[in-house]
């Protein structure tokens, strides 16, 4: 059995079926899509493992839909990443079980349960966050600190996160402390599928160049647009401060490089410590991980006794499953 990266995470089983995890042109014969983040969405008109609010979303997103199916080696858990996110734990019929996280977070927040990691024999996760020095404050002190500034700033505010995941929160949070919220079209558009998914509603109105912005609005934009030109701009003709939200914002330098008046690190991801529970839970008897800190947690992993590599692109792992 193998587990390789190539377009997307793939992994053969005993009888050679191809499991085929978040690619652009997904050809395994089995192919799961794991949430609706761009880098994860397969490209035109496909039908994959996922979760139902995750083919809503791809389908929003993109200019062709995302259709849904099941597959019986497959079961998706809930990876607590943003709306729809899925794990999915696949049975080879050897009885050798995997567990592919995709993006993965294990704190609960706003709407969304955090994953809790299934007991495998082999375990590909992802590690955006895998040093010690990417530890986050815990969520409700992040959200305190969110709250505080918008309450004590009466100026127009501009948030920045991900149309789908932080912009959500970012509105929720916003329309808490009191404020006007108005977002783009394109989050609206996540908005609407996930509303009619989840028990959840974004009281926001819509933005565009026209909106005349006073004191006590927020308007939430995805972080494509953070164009430093264009935020300047539209930070300067509306009096209005910037802010910027992310688990780098734990490093100053985010606050500078996004040129923001505030970042605060509130994150869909994983810290290095819940990495290290995450990998604690699962047990796995090999891990594989992708995705930035990858090789320095691969290291740590192996430091602590696992068998642990990181998996890169167009290499080739054999493993020991
Ligand atoms: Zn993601």
């Amino acid at each position: 059995m193998t587990v390789r990266y190539r377009d997307g995470i793939e992994i053969e089983l005993s009888d050679g079926t191809r499991v085929v995890c978040d690619a652009d042109d997904p050809d395994g014969d089995v192919n799961i899509v794991s949430h609706a983040h761009g880098d994860h969405l397969p490209t035109g008109e496909r039908t994959v493992v996922c979760s139902a609010l995750t083919a809503a979303l791809g389908t929003a997103r993109r200019e062709e839909p995302l259709h849904r199916t099941t597959d019986e080696r497959v079961e998706l858990v809930p990876a607590g990443h943003v709306a729809g996110s899925r794990a999915a734990v696949i049975t080879d019929p050897d009885g050798t079980r995997y567990c592919y996280t995709g993006d993965v977070c294990t704190r609960s927040r706003c709407y969304l349960d955090g994953f809790e990691a299934p007991d495998v024999d082999v375990l590909v996760t992802e590690a955006t966050y895998g040093e010690p020095e990417y530890v986050f404050p815990d969520h409700d002190s992040v959200v305190a600190d969110i709250d505080e500034w918008l309450t004590a700033t009466e100026e127009p505010v501009l948030l920045f996160g991900y149309a789908l995941g932080r912009a959500q929160k970012l509105q929720l949070l916003a329309d808490r402390a009191g404020k006007q919220v108005y977002t783009t079209d394109a989050v609206q558009r996540v908005n609407d599928a996930i509303e009619d998914h989840l028990d959840v509603r974004f009281p926001v109105d819509s933005y565009d160049e026209e909106t005349d912005l006073t004191t006590g609005d927020a308007v939430v934009l995805p972080m494509t647009t953070t164009r430093i030109d264009w935020i300047e701009q539209l930070a300067e003709n509306a009096g209005a401060a910037t802010a910027g939200f992310s688990g780098w914002a734990v490093d100053s330098s985010f606050r500078f490089r996004g040129n923001f008046d505030a970042a605060f690190p509130l994150s869909d991801h994983c810290d290095f410590e819940e990495l290290c529970g995450l990998v604690a839970a699962a047990d796995p008897e090999q891990v594989y991980t992708q995705h930035g800190s990858g090789d320095a947690f691969a290291e740590h992993l192996t430091s602590e006794g696992y068998d642990a590599r990181t998996i890169k692109q167009n290499q080739t792992t054999l493993g020991d499953f």
